[in-house]
């Protein structure tokens, strides 16, 4: 496991950020933490990157325990804050030779630094000040100072948030390669970032797990969301509720009682309404649940 992370909670003084959050992470994952703002996202990376300490709960990155071994966990990860700090006069090359020698990386940081601008596309521009940069190459630079010491595990908060359509296709080909090889944790807000770029994504909200699941359930999961509840004076049949147009599954709840769930459509009501009047039933109860992780996805896709 490239990370376990145990019933981590975060108190900052009277505000709940992160409240006993589980999951664990295999190496060759690339994870999505998505969630609406304040959900906890960056406050889950810090204390991940030994940059914050948890309130409750252990974290494990390869093996070592952030909270007693953080010089361990910070040889084996990678991390790009939010907002990607730099240093806007240094030189690119420069900063990340800088970089390479906090890692005490040595005889090996000129040949590292050389690989790093290759991989991450900057050989262009690594000539200039990280100022004179980009958005999309400060990014860049970013993520070569977070790979410089060749991590198993990397970290990145919002990689993509303010870059042009562009510069985000790059990034997202660049982060995807590096998927390859690496165990990746990325937090984003945006449901299609989760769908390009990782296999597996945790929905976030109010400092809880709502989902984890693999990216291929996500519309799924979505899709859960919007259910009605609808109850009958009498069961009908639930094969003809299935062949309504735009249901895409009923379940049966209670004794005349159904929970059905959409596809394609965004309100079965009027559907369920004729069906009703069709079939000579009377509806008792028909209402549009609004479970959290519809909620979430909302926020989280608006
Ligand atoms: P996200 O990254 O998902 O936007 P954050 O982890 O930044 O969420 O924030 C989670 C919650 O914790 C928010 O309500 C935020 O206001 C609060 N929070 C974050 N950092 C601090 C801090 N240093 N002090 C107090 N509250 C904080």
């Amino acid at each position: 496991m490239s990370l376990v992370v145990e019933n981590v909670t975060k108190i900052y003084g009277r505000q709940k950020a992160l409240d006993a959050v589980s999951f664990q992470v295999r190496r060759g994952e690339v994870l999505a933490l998505l969630g609406p703002n304040g959900a906890g996202k960056s406050t889950m990376m810090k204390i991940i990157a030994c940059y914050l300490p948890q309130t409750a709960g252990k974290v494990i990155v390869c093996g070592f325990d952030v909270s007693r071994q953080p010089l361990e966990v910070k040889k084996r990860l990678g991390y790009l804050p939010e907002h990607n700090p730099l240093y806007l006069d240094m030189f690119v090359k420069e900063y990340l030779r800088f970089v390479a020698g906090v890692h005490g990386l040595g005889r090996n940081s000129k040949a590292r630094v050389d690989e790093m601008i290759a991989l991450t596309g900057l050989t262009a521009e690594y000539k200039k000040t990280i100022g004179a940069l980009s958005k999309g190459y400060r990014q860049r630079v970013g993520i070569a100072q977070a790979l410089i010491h060749d991590p198993e595990v990397l970290i990145l908060d919002e990689p993509t948030s303010g870059l042009d359509p562009n510069q985000l296709a790059e990034i997202r080909s660049l982060i995807r390669d590096i998927g390859k090889e690496k165990t990746v944790i990325l937090s984003t807000h945006i449901m299609q970032e989760v769908e390009a770029v990782c296999n597996r994504v945790i929905i976030v909200n109010k400092g809880k797990i709502m989902a984890d699941a693999p990216t291929g359930e996500l519309r799924l999961l979505h899709n859960a969301g919007k259910a009605l509840l609808v109850e009958f004076d009498k069961a009908p049949d639930i094969q003809k509720l299935k062949a309504i147009a735009g249901v895409a599954d009923v379940v049966a709840e209670g004794r005349n009682g159904f929970r059905v769930f959409s596809q394609g459509v965004d309100d079965l009501r009027p559907a369920i309404f004729r069906f009703a009047v069709d079939h000579g039933f009377t509806l008792l109860t028909m209402t549009r649940q609004e479970d959290s992780l519809e909620q979430v996805f909302r926020e989280v896709t608006d």
